[in-house]
C-alpha cells in the first residue's frame, strides 16, 4: 500500500508498506518480511521518487502469539516522518483430534469399555492430548447404542471435536454352575434333594432365580435319571447343563438271567494295604470278585483268607512276579505258581483251578528269556487242570492312568459296549481301589450284574504272542 504523507511545498513523502498497515498474521503460516519504503516524490525534483532512509523500531516475533507495534521513521528536510503499524500473530485453527480405533466399533455387553485411545496436536501448542475430554464414556456398557464426544481447546480457545460410535451387543449367555456333584449316584429308596446351583449374567448379574430344571428323579426305580438345567438372559442367550443321578440296588445275590449284562471285576497283584478297604466296599454293595493274588507283600497275606471268606474267588497270578524267572523255563513257570498255591491253600483252604498268567497270555516279555513259553504254558496249564483268563476291559492302572475318575472312565467305556465283562485292575493302588465303588453304584444304576469267576465263566483269552 501507498501513504501519502503529506504536501511540504512541493514534495510529497510516501509510505510503502507491504501488504496491510495494520497486518493478522495467522501462526505457523510462512511470512517472508518486506521492507517498509519510505520516497519523497516532488513535482520537479525526485519527480520518480527519492528513496529515504527508514529506521525501524519494535519487533514482531512471528513464533509467539501477540499484537506487536512497530513505528518507522524517516527525516527529510530536517522533518521527521513516521508510520505506526500493528502486527498481529493469532491462532485460529483448531488441534487437530485423531482417535485410535475405528469410529464405529462393536462390543459385547458386559464388559468394561476400553478407551482404544486419541491423541491431540495443535500448530501453536504442540501435544494437547492432556487437554481431550470424553463424554459418554459407559463403565460396564449394557446392550443399545453409546456416541462419544471427544472434545479438545488450545490455548487460543479453538475447539475441535470427534465422535465414536459404540454398537454393543449382547452374545453371551449366564455362566450356569452346578452346585455338588454332576454325577450323583443313590441308593434305591433314598431321597433326592437338589444340591443347588447358580447363574450369573455379565449384564444383569445374578439370574439364579430365571433357571429352569426338566427332567426328575425316581428314587425307588433303579435307573440313571437326567436332570438338565437351562437358563436364559434377557438378549435370549441360553445356557444349559446336565445332572446325571444314578439309582441303583446293592445286589442281593449271585444269580443272573439270561442275556443280562455281567460284570467281573478282577484284581491283580494284591493284597496289599488297600484290599481290606476294597473288601468292605464290595461288601457293602453285594459284589463279589476275582483276586489273582501274589506274594509281593506277605505281611498281607491273611488278607487271602478274608478274601475267600467274604466269598470272593481267590487265583494265583504269581509268586514272585519276576518275569526273568517265571518265564524262564516251564519248570521255574510252574515252581513260582506251586508256591503261590501253597499260600493260598494254607490261607483259604481250598485248591485253585484258575490263573491268570503275568503280563498276560498275550505278553511278549516272555520272549526275552525263553521263546515259545507262552504257547507251551497255555496248553500245559489246561492239561494240568487249570483254566486260565485274561481280560477284555483295562482299567489302564498299571500304566498312564494315575487317577480314579480315569479308572472309572475307562472301566465305564470299556464295559457299556460288551454283555460280559472282564475288567483288569490292581487293589496294590490306592486310586485304582477308591475308583470301585463309582464303578459299582454305575453298574448297578445301568443293569448290569457283579459276578465272582467261576467254571462256568466264559473265559476271555487274548492271542498268544509268543
Ligand atoms: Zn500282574
Amino acid at each position: 500500500m501507498c501513504i501519502r504523507d503529506r504536501y511540504l511545498l512541493d514534495y510529497t513523502v510516501e509510505w510503502n508498506v507491504p501488504d496491510d498497515q495494520n497486518l493478522i498474521l495467522e501462526y505457523g503460516h510462512p511470512y517472508k518480511k518486506e521492507p517498509v519504503i519510505a520516497e519523497a516524490k516532488g513535482h520537479i525534483f525526485h519527480r520518480k521518487g527519492k528513496k529515504l532512509t527508514v529506521k525501524e523500531t519494535g519487533k514482531a516475533d512471528v513464533t509467539k502469539l501477540g499484537r506487536y507495534e512497530l513505528t518507522y521513521k524517516t527525516i527529510f528536510r530536517g522533518k521527521t516522518y513516521s508510520l505506526k503499524r500493528v502486527v498481529e500473530v493469532v491462532d485460529t485453527t483448531a488441534p487437530e483430534l485423531t482417535l485410535a480405533g475405528d469410529t464405529t466399533m462393536q462390543l459385547e455387553a458386559g464388559l468394561p469399555y476400553l478407551e482404544p485411545g486419541f491423541s491431540a496436536t495443535d500448530l501453536y501448542d504442540g501435544d494437547t492430548t492432556k487437554n481431550v475430554t470424553v463424554e459418554g464414556t459407559p463403565e460396564i456398557v449394557l446392550p443399545g447404542d453409546y456416541t462419544l464426544i471427544y472434545r479438545v481447546k488450545d490455548s487460543s480457545g479453538n475447539e475441535t471435536h470427534m465422535e465414536r460410535t459404540l454398537h454393543v451387543v449382547d452374545s453371551t449367555p449366564p455362566a450356569l454352575q452346578l452346585r455338588g456333584n454332576d454325577t450323583m449316584y443313590l441308593r434305591l429308596g433314598s431321597s433326592f434333594s437338589e444340591p443347588g446351583y447358580s447363574a450369573w449374567d455379565a449384564c444383569e448379574g445374578d439370574c439364579t432365580a430365571g433357571v429352569s430344571i426338566s427332567g426328575s428323579v425316581d428314587t425307588n426305580t433303579p435307573g440313571t435319571y437326567t436332570l438338565t438345567y437351562s437358563v436364559n438372559d434377557q438378549s435370549g442367550n441360553n445356557n444349559s447343563c446336565v445332572r446325571t443321578v444314578h439309582v441303583y440296588a446293592p445286589q442281593q445275590n449271585q444269580s443272573v438271567n439270561p442275556g443280562d449284562k455281567v460284570i467281573y471285576l478282577t484284581f491283580d497283584d494284591g493284597p496289599g494295604p488297600y484290599t481290606e478297604r476294597l473288601l468292605d466296599i464290595l461288601d457293602r454293595y453285594g459284589v463279589k470278585a476275582t483276586f489273582f493274588v501274589t506274594n509281593a507283600q506277605p505281611n498281607y497275606r491273611y488278607v487271602i483268607a478274608q478274601e475267600a471268606a467274604r466269598g470272593h474267588t481267590v487265583a494265583p497270578h504269581t509268586y514272585s512276579h519276576d518275569y526273568s524267572y517265571v518265564y524262564q523255563n516251564t519248570e521255574s513257570y510252574f515252581a513260582d505258581l506251586q508256591a503261590m498255591n501253597d499260600i493260598i491253600i494254607e490261607q483259604t483252604g481250598q485248591v485253585p483251578w484258575l490263573l491268570r498268567f503275568p503280563g498276560g497270555s498275550s505278553n511278549t516279555v516272555s520272549a526275552n528269556y525263553c521263546h515259545g513259553i507262552m504257547s507251551q504254558l497255555a496248553m500245559e496249564v489246561e492239561m494240568r487242570g487249570y483254566q486260565y483268563c485274561d481280560w477284555n476291559v483295562s482299567s489302564g492302572d498299571a500304566g498312564g492312568t494315575t487317577s480314579s475318575s480315569q479308572v472309572v472312565t475307562n472301566v465305564i467305556s470299556g464295559v457299556q459296549s460288551k454283555n460280559v465283562s472282564i475288567v483288569l485292575q490292581h487293589d496294590i493302588k490306592g486310586f485304582s481301589v477308591d475308583a470301585v465303588e463309582e464303578i459299582i453304584q454305575w453298574g448297578l444304576a445301568n443293569g448290569y450284574t457283579f459276578l465272582p469267576m467261576t467254571y462256568t465263566t466264559p473265559m476271555t483269552h487274548h492271542g498268544i504272542n509268543n
